[in-house]
Parts: structure tokens; sequence; C-alpha cells
């Protein structure tokens, strides 16, 4: 994960060996392999321009400290400014004090959905919380297979509905939730392989008329700038309360996590780690940090 951009960034770290004080000229070259490897990392470019002019602006003038190397100075300030851009950390859903809380989830086709859905309700579980399963993408009859055998795994309830539309179906789910004693609804919703005006307007029509109390965009973190420009567009039509980065255990190259929220605007809350429904760990930016700078 993040190699390639691992080996840039010790790379263009290199460059910043000079004595004396940092300043605009000897630090073009290296801030420039910084700036090249966020870019072919596939951070998106509006938050590339501004990260590097935070980082140039705070090191210009940094007195070198006899004891720090200036390449450990630039490591510094890179390392902290990926958390300014990432984070803060806020791995928290906000419950309802009465009813369920109902929390949908949104993101392109593959991102991860009905996957999170299940790790979504694991964690629930595991916080003594009744969740309920609710298979609103009725796009696809595999969705909702997948979602049933994802249910049975955690031992929570699955609501599915034939013949009906989203809204009707998340209406009833609420209803059968309150039925069962249920606390949370988890809705797995209807994804595209691109963002299109049909699959934004249903979405739409569930967050209006249902009225969830938490939207989380499911964005896959190996998919770079496209992911990025989903969540832009996912962020326009609905109110995001915040991202899951999922399939950080695989080739991510760092663009999308990097990008998301400056991008969005919303915290990234959790990161999907793996296949398996217990690797949904709660975000971490120090950790991801630490996994770009090797
Ligand atoms: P959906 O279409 O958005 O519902 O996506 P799915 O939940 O069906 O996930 C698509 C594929 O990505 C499946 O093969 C999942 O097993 C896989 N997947 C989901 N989350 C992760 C993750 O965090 N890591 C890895 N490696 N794979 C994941």
């Amino acid at each position: 994960m993040f190699d390639d951009l691992q080996k840039r960034l010790s790379t263009a770290f290199k460059r910043f060996r000079v004595s004396g004080v940092l300043t605009e000229a000897n630090m073009k070259e290296g801030l420039r392999e910084v700036r090249t490897a966020l870019l072919e990392a596939d951070v998106n470019y509006n938050v590339v321009q501004d990260f590097m002019a935070r980082v140039q602006e705070k090191a210009v003038g940094t007195q070198v400290v006899k004891s720090v190397r200036p390449e450990q100075q630039i490591v510094k300030l890179v390392h902290d400014e990926m958390i300014e851009t990432m984070g803060p950390s806020d791995p928290t859903i906000r419950f309802e004090k009465s009813g369920p809380t109902v929390i949908m989830l949104c993101g392109l086709q593959g991102s991860g959905k009905t996957t999170t859905s299940g790790k979504l309700a694991k964690l629930l579980v595991a916080q003594e919380r009744r969740p309920m399963l609710v298979a609103a993408d009725l796009q696809r009859p595999a969705a909702v297979e997948q979602l049933k055998v994802v249910g049975e795994q955690v031992g929570v309830p699955v609501f599915s509905e034939t013949g009906t539309n989203p809204v009707k179906l998340c209406q009833d789910a609420l209803i059968e939730a309150n039925r069962r004693g249920c606390d949370t609804l988890i809705l797995d919703t209807a994804g595209r392989l691109h963002v299109d005006d049909e699959l934004m307007a249903e979405l739409v029509q569930i967050e209006k008329k249902v009225r969830p109390h938490q939207v989380f965009f499911v964005c896959d973190a190996m998919t770079g700038q496209d992911a990025v420009a989903s969540a832009e567009a996912f962020n326009k039509a609905l109110e995001l309360d915040g991202v899951i980065l999922t399939k950080l255990d695989g080739d991510a190259r760092g663009g999308a996590a990097l990008s998301v929220r400056k991008v969005t605007g919303v915290p990234i809350k959790f990161v999907g780690k793996g296949e398996k429904l217990d690797k949904l760990e709660p975000f971490d930016p120090e950790r991801l940090v630490g996994q770009m700078l090797g």
C-alpha cells in the first residue's frame, strides 16, 4: 500500500540537504518532487496546490536546527500537512435518542457498500446495538442475495422486498425495525459504474422521503481521482455526513485518501482493510500518514 508514494517522497526528501536556512531557492527542487509524488499518487490537483503552498509557507525561513537535518524538518511539515489534509479523526456515529437511527450508505457499484454494510452491522452488534440491514439496491438482484449472506454471517436481520421501489422499501423497513425492536437501519443503496442522473435521482428521493440521520459515502481508495470526482458529485446531490474509505489493504496509491476530505468537506469516518467483515477500523490519520511516509 502507498508503495510508490512512499518511494517517491523519500527520494524527494533527500533533495532538502542544505545547510543554514530553508529558502524558496534551495527548496525548489525538493518541493517540486514532493508535488510530483502527490500528483502521481493521484491526489486531486487543487488539493496538491493548496498542500504545497502551505508546506512552502511554513518551511521558508525555518531555521535549520543543528540537531535536526533539514530533510527531517520537511518530513515533519509534510507529515503534519497530510494529517491536516485528511483529518481530523471523527469515527463517531450519532444515534437518535428515540426511534431507529437510519444510516444510508451510498457510492459507486463495486466500491464496497454491501461489504461495508455488514462490517458496520458487526461493529454495532459489538456495541450492543440491534441493527437491521436494508437491501435498498433493487437494480441488481444479486446485491440482495449478497446482503442476505452478509446478514447471516453477522447474525442480523436483512429486510428486502420485491416489486416495489427503494423509497417504499426503506419506509417499510422502518416500520419493520420498530416492530422488531431494531435500533439502527443500514440502507445498502444501489450504485452504478459511473455517476448518472437516474441513480442520483433515486438516492435524492430516499434522502428526501426517508430522511436518513446520516449519509456515508463509500469510497474505493484504489480508484484515485475517479473516487474523488464521484465523491464530489454525491456530495452535491446529497448531504454527506462522512466518508468510509475501502480497500486500504490493497494497492491504494494515496490519492483518494489524501483528497476526499478536502473535496467533500466531510470527515473520513472509517476505513475498510479487507474483504472480511471484521476489517473495518476507525479512521486514524496518524497511522495512515505513517504508512505513506514509511
Ligand atoms: P458494492 O457494489 O458497493 O456493494 O460493493 P461490494 O460490497 O460488493 O464490494 C465489491 C468488492 O470489493 C467485493 O469483492 C468485496 O469483497 C471487495 N471489498 C469491499 N471492501 C473491501 C476492502 O476493504 N478491502 C478489500 N480488499 N476488498 C474489499
